[in-house]
């Protein structure tokens, strides 16, 4: 189990599966129709971009899909990742209700192959120790090793924040930002899986009762403390699952109010007026509920 967490952390965007080149579960894709540079519709304004542009520029090619820039080495590699973007976005504009919302700003990615390069990248960003990712103010940079085929939901992961980024631009707090990743991209991760044949169920990690950061630490976090990392992000996707069920209007609600930098017992109070009378009352539930099946779920995620 230990021996896993340390693989997990050290290595996250290394985890592949067994699956091969000719049984791969992603058939009959559209390829991404490469763009010329002068003729995108959009330019990304973060400074990272220049950076990644200009490691081997000629090596990149260019396209675009309805609410992603993709920057990348090889089509089949970027391919893909637009296929997983693309669903991701439907997924999360879905469970946030904003279907109708209209914004003509594309997310720009990046994909790099070379480790070497990547390494020469990560340089100038900050390295999501979670997925391998790097997210910066709305861009997305990541490495895809074309030997290599991914099946977890760490790209997914990563989609959800700048989805999320590009609805509420002016940041959300880090516990709710974190948890709405692993939430959203956990459940579209299944789904994703049965679309494409696969027997496939959201797992939610569920927390030692000891180990649970008190909320009202957790929700002043401002970034993913790297020696409870796993149990951060663990017990920020059990209480988004916990507030989005006990009652989903009440929770876009909170969202909202917590993007408008609204404090979070505040809001809470104001939004679950009948459920929670304050952050203790909260805790008290979400202690039960986060810890759930504690125990029996040890199995299943050491596998
Ligand atoms: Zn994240």
């Amino acid at each position: 189990m230990r021996g896993t967490l340390i693989l997990m952390l050290a290595a996250p965007i290394l985890i592949v599966s067994t699956v091969t080149a000719q049984d791969s579960p992603v058939v009959g894709l559209n390829p991404l129709t490469e763009v010329e540079f002068s003729q995108l519709s959009q330019r990304d304004p973060n400074p990272l971009s220049e950076k990644a542009l200009a490691i081997h520029p000629d090596q990149w090619k260019h396209a675009e899909t309805e609410h992603f820039i993709y920057h990348f080495v090889h089509g089949y590699v970027a391919t893909p990742v637009s296929i997983e973007a693309e669903f991701h976005y439907r997924v999360v504009a879905k469970e946030l209700e904003r279907e109708q919302l209209t914004t003509d700003i594309k997310s720009h990615i990046y994909i790099f192959e070379s480790p070497e390069e990547w390494q020469q990248f990560q340089t100038f960003g900050h390295l999501e120790q979670w997925t391998g990712g790097i997210h910066s103010a709305g861009s997305l940079f990541i490495q895809r090793d074309p030997a290599y085929k991914f099946s977890n939901n760490s790209l997914g992961h990563e989609i959800v924040h700048l989805v999320l980024h590009r609805f509420y631009t002016d940041g959300i707090p880090c516990w709710l930002d974190e948890g709405l990743a692993q939430f959203i991209s956990k459940d579209a991760h299944a789904s994703y899986q049965r679309a494409r044949g696969y027997i496939s169920k959201p797992h939610s990690d569920s927390i030692a009762p000891a180990d649970l950061i008190p909320l009202a630490t957790l929700v002043t976090i401002t970034h993913p403390p790297s020696e409870r990392v796993h149990t951060f992000y663990d017990e920020s996707e059990r209480l988004v699952r916990f507030l989005d069920t006990t009652d989903k209007p009440s929770f876009l609600k909170l969202l909202d109010a917590l993007a408008r930098h609204q404090p979070f017992e505040t809001a809470l109070v104001q939004f679950y007026p009948a459920q929670f009378s304050n952050v203790a009352a909260l805790e008290e539930k979400f202690r039960e509920y986060a810890s759930k099946d504690f125990g029996s779920s040890l199995q299943q995620a050491s596998n």
